[in-house]
């Protein structure tokens, strides 16, 4: 077995454990493979496993492994998931290319993936990027304007709004991860009750996927544990 087949068996033993911790059904909760700064052999390599979605970062990096994906199985059933920084510029290729977007953070993003979106492929499922952890992290909707950007979001013709995703500051406690995932599902909770139709808590990585699907999680974003450590070229 492939190292990367081995990892994706040792991660699904840990989504397996969680789930069953806080009593969900195993299929409440959907593995993110987040193959950035990987070839596209080695997201091959995860779909020989059995893994169908995967997230990037990086728009470019994206695009040529999506590319090289469907080149090498043409038809194969994998979904792609842009889950990185957005720049205004950048949105086009961004509304083609991917069938989900985990970090919309401002309207005006959301309005050009909209405008963007080739009707014919269906509307672009949106989860928006919220910052959780306040003064230490630079990224995501504020919690206060969070309400009001939902509503803008859901209203736009060519996406679907699906829930909320943060990345909170790095905590090696448990039970400190938790009180982060739970402050993003009490969100999420709010807007439920004012009547937005939303299925998707994104959150949870390798080190703290455990905490987060007992918060919650419906989507866990993994990246090392499933390829191994990344190396940034500079
Ligand atoms: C890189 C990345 C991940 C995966 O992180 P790991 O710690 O390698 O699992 C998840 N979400 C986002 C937004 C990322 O940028």
């Amino acid at each position: 077995m492939s190292i990367i087949a081995e990892n994706l068996q040792a991660v699904e033993a840990t989504i397996g454990r969680a789930v069953d911790a806080a009593g969900r059904p195993r299929s409440t909760v959907q593995l993110l493979a987040v193959s950035k700064t990987f070839p596209a052999e080695a997201v091959l390599e995860a779909m020989a496993a059995g893994q169908r979605a995967f997230g990037e970062n990086y728009l470019q990096e994206g695009i040529d492994k999506i590319e090289a994906v469907a080149r090498a199985q043409p038809g194969a059933p994998v979904e792609w998931h842009f889950i990185g920084p957005i720049q205004s510029n950048k949105t086009r290729p961004i509304a083609t290319h991917f069938h989900w977007v985990h970090s919309v953070e401002r309207l005006k993003i959301a309005q050009r993936l909209s405008e963007q979106r080739p009707p014919e492929l269906g509307p672009l499922n949106i989860c928006l990027q919220v910052n959780i952890s306040g003064e230490a992290s630079k990224s995501g909707a504020d919690p206060d304007e969070l309400p009001e950007l939902a509503r803008q979001v859901a209203a736009l013709p060519n996406l679907r709004l699906r829930g909320l995703m943060a990345i909170p500051e790095r905590q090696a406690e448990p039970e400190l991860q938790r009180q982060a995932f739970a402050r993003l599902r009490a969100l999420a909770d709010s807007l439920r009750a004012e009547g937005l139709l939303l299925d998707t808590l994104s959150m949870g990585m390798s080190g703290d996927m455990e905490a987060a699907i007992l918060e919650g999680a419906t989507i866990v974003r993994i990246g090392s544990a499933i390829f191994g450590a990344r190396h940034y070229a500079e």
